[in-house]
C-alpha cells in the first residue's frame, strides 16, 4: 500500500521485559504498509536470531565504519555494544510513502526527536514495576548481573517517558496490540497528515 503522502515515522521504546519485540511482530503482522527498520549491532545473536532478520549483526569495527560513512539514523552503545539505525533504508521506505517502525532506546530515540518531530513516539511497558522486575528475572537468557542492570537501565528509560506521545501498557499482549495498532491508524487518519485530500475537498465547487 504505497500512499500519495510521505511515510510516517513510528518510534516504539521501552525497557528490556516490557514485551515490545513481541508486540511489535503481532502488530506487523496485523497492519498494511507498515516496516520495520531492522537495526545494526555488534552484539552476538541470540538462539533463534537470524542476521539480516532480527539485526545485521556487525562486528565493531565494521560498525565504526559504517558511523565514519555517516550511515546511521542514530545510533548508540549499550550493554557494552553498539546500536544503530541504518538511515538510507529508513529514508527511502519513508519517501516511498511506506510507514516506518523503529525499535529502539530511548537515547536514541532522542536523537531520532531532534531530527524528525513529526515522528510518533510509543512508549512500551507493564503498568507496573513489580511486573517488570517478574518477567526480566524469568526471561533466563542473561545473567543475574545483566538482568540487575537492565533493571537499572529501565529506571532511567522510564525518566524519558514525558517525551513520548503514548504510553502503551503491556499487561496483556492482546490489549497492548491493539492500542499500538489503535495509535497507528489514527496517526494515519490526521488531517495534517492527509493534507491533498483535505484541499481538494476544500476546493470543491
Ligand atoms: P537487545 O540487545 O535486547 O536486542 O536490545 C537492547 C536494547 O537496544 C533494546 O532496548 C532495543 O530497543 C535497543 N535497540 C535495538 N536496536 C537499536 C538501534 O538501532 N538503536 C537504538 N538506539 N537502540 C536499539
Amino acid at each position: 500500500m504505497v500512499m500519495d503522502r510521505k511515510g510516517i515515522l513510528f518510534v516504539l521504546s521501552g525497557p528490556s521485559g516490557a514485551g515490545k519485540g513481541t508486540v511489535l511482530k503481532e502488530v506487523l503482522q496485523r497492519v498494511n504498509g507498515l516496516a520495520v527498520s531492522v537495526s545494526v549491532t555488534t552484539r552476538s545473536p541470540r538462539p533463534g536470531e537470524i542476521d539480516g532478520v532480527h539485526y545485521h549483526f556487525r562486528t565493531k569495527d565494521e560498525f565504526k565504519q559504517m558511523v565514519k560513512n555517516n550511515e546511521f539514523l542514530e545510533h548508540v552503545s549499550k550493554f557494552q555494544n553498539y546500536y544503530g539505525t541504518p538511515k538510507a533504508h529508513v529514508e527511502k521506505l519513508l519517501n516511498d510513502g511506506m510507514d516506518v517502525i523503529l525499535e529502539i532506546e530511548t537515547k536514541g530515540a532522542a536523537k531520532v526527536r531532534r531530527a524528525n518531530p513529526d515522528a510518533v513516539y510509543i512508549f512500551i511497558t507493564p503498568s507496573n514495576y513489580e511486573e517488570l522486575t517478574r518477567r526480566l528475572s524469568c526471561r533466563g537468557t542473561e545473567s543475574p548481573e545483566v538482568c540487575e542492570l537492565r533493571l537499572k537501565i529501565a529506571k532511567t528509560e522510564y525518566k524519558s517517558i514525558k517525551y513520548y506521545d503514548y504510553i502503551a501498557i503491556n499487561d496483556n499482549l492482546e490489549e497492548c496490540v491493539n492500542t499500538v495498532l489503535s495509535i497507528i491508524h489514527a496517526e494515519r487518519n490526521k488531517r495534517m497528515r492527509n493534507q491533498k485530500l483535505a484541499e481538494n475537498l476544500i476546493q470543491l465547487k
